[in-house]
C-alpha cells in the first residue's frame, strides 16, 4: 500500500515536471498549478488516500508527499520566472522605440515685429544712457495738450484727431505727456525714453491706423543743444538701419519744440548714391547697377533718396517753464513711430499687416 502511494507520488512529480517544462505562457502555467496543487488537484487527491494508511506508515508517506509538493512548487516558480523573462524580452524585441528619430515638431510662437522693433529701440537708447519710463494710455487734456504748449482752441490741435473719453480725458495721441509727468517730479539731468500705444481718430489705410506705437525720448541738462540731438539720433539711425546711414535734419513745426525738425536718413535701398540735394537724374541713373535699383524707380523712397524717420527738436521754453525747470537748463526731445521704423526695416508697405494677426505674415519674423 505504501509503495503504491510513493510510486504514485513519484510519477506525479515526473508528469508535472514534463508538463511544466512544456508550458508556453503564464496562463497555461497557472492552469497547470491548479490542476496539480489545487483543492481538487492530483496531489491533493493522493494525499486524501493517506487516511487509509496505518499510523506507522503515515509519517513516512506524508514526508514524501511534502517533498514532492515542494519540488513541484519549485518547478512552477522557476518556470514562471523563465516565462516572465522571455515575455519581457519578446516585448522588448517587438516594441522597441528609436529615440534618435526626430519628434513631431511643436509650433512655437514668436515676438510680434512691432514688439521686436520696440525692444530694439529701447535697447539702443538704453545703451546711450536713456532710462525707460511708462506713462498712462488714458490722459488728461492738460498732459496731452496744454502742458505741451497746445492750449484749447489752438489751431495746432488739428494736427491730432483725438479720441476723447470725456470733456477733459482722452486716449493719448502721442507719448509726449510722459515728458511732462517725468519733469514735474524730477530734477535734471534727465535722459528718458517712453513708449507704447497711442490713439488718433484716423481712418484706416495702408499708412494710418487709429492705434499705433510711439517711442518718445528727451534729454534735459545744462548746455544741451541741437548738436546733442543730431548726435544721439545719428547713433540711433546707424544702430537700427546700418552703420553707413547718414542723417539729415529738415526744419519743421511742433508746438512743444523750438526749433523743430524732421529727421531723415539716406535711403538704404538707393542711398549709396545719395547727396544732400536731389539732383535731376540723367536717363542713365534709372538703370540697374550692381543689384541696387537707382533712385528714379526706388520703391522705398520713391526717388527722393531720403526717408523721414522721426520728429524732434529743442524742448520749447514754455514746456520747461510749465514744469519749473530752471532757465539754465535746455533739452531736446524726439518722437518716433514704431510702425514707421518696422515698415522701413522689414520693407513692409501696409501698416494693416501688423494688426491682422495673419499667421503667414507673422511667421516670417
Ligand atoms: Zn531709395
Amino acid at each position: 500500500m505504501v509503495n503504491a502511494v510513493v510510486d504514485k507520488l513519484d510519477s506525479l512529480l515526473e508528469e508535472a515536471s514534463s508538463k511544466i517544462s512544456q508550458t508556453a505562457d503564464i496562463k497555461s502555467l497557472e492552469d497547470l498549478q491548479h490542476e496539480i496543487l489545487g483543492k481538487k488537484g492530483k496531489l491533493t487527491q493522493v494525499l486524501r488516500g493517506l487516511s487509509e494508511l496505518s499510523e506507522e506508515e503515515r509519517p513516512h508517506v506524508g514526508k514524501k508527499a511534502n517533498e514532492i509538493k515542494a519540488a513541484v512548487q519549485k518547478l512552477l516558480d522557476e518556470r514562471l520566472l523563465s516565462l516572465k523573462q522571455s515575455a519581457l524580452s519578446e516585448r522588448l524585441e517587438k516594441e522597441w522605440l528609436d529615440l534618435t528619430l526626430p519628434g513631431e515638431p511643436v509650433p512655437t510662437g514668436r515676438l510680434h515685429p512691432l514688439t521686436r522693433v520696440l525692444r530694439e529701440v529701447k535697447s539702443i537708447f538704453s545703451g546711450l544712457g536713456f532710462e525707460f519710463v511708462q506713462g498712462p494710455e488714458v490722459e488728461s487734456d492738460y498732459y496731452n495738450f496744454e502742458a505741451l504748449n497746445i492750449p484749447p482752441d489752438h489751431p495746432a490741435r488739428d494736427m491730432w484727431d483725438s479720441l476723447y473719453l470725456g470733456e477733459k480725458t482722452l486716449l493719448r495721441t502721442h507719448t509726449s505727456p510722459v515728458q511732462i509727468r517725468v519733469m514735474e517730479k524730477r530734477k535734471p539731468p534727465l535722459r528718458v525714453i517712453s513708449g507704447g500705444k497711442c490713439f488718433r481718430r484716423d481712418a484706416v489705410d495702408s499708412t494710418h491706423c487709429f492705434q499705433f506705437h510711439q517711442v518718445e525720448g528727451f534729454m534735459v541738462d545744462q548746455g544741451v543743444s541741437m548738436a546733442h540731438l543730431k548726435g544721439t539720433l545719428s547713433a540711433f539711425a546707424k544702430a537700427i538701419f546700418g552703420p553707413e546711414r547718414k542723417v539729415k535734419l529738415v526744419p519743421s513745426y511742433f508746438p512743444f519744440t523750438e526749433p523743430s525738425v524732421e529727421v531723415y536718413i539716406d535711403c538704404f535701398n538707393c542711398g549709396k548714391n545719395s547727396s544732400e540735394d536731389q539732383q535731376p537724374s540723367s536717363p542713365n541713373s534709372s538703370s540697374v547697377e550692381s543689384g541696387l535699383v537707382l533712385s528714379e524707380s526706388c520703391r522705398i523712397c520713391g526717388g527722393t533718396k531720403w526717408l523721414e524717420i522721426l520728429g524732434a527738436g529743442m524742448i520749447h521754453p514754455f514746456v520747461l517753464r510749465v514744469v519749473n525747470i530752471p532757465s539754465e537748463y535746455t533739452g531736446f526731445a524726439f518722437g518716433l513711430g514704431i510702425e514707421r521704423i518696422a515698415m522701413l526695416k522689414f520693407r513692409i508697405d501696409d501698416i494693416r499687416l501688423f494688426y491682422e494677426s495673419d499667421q503667414k505674415f507673422l511667421e516670417q519674423f
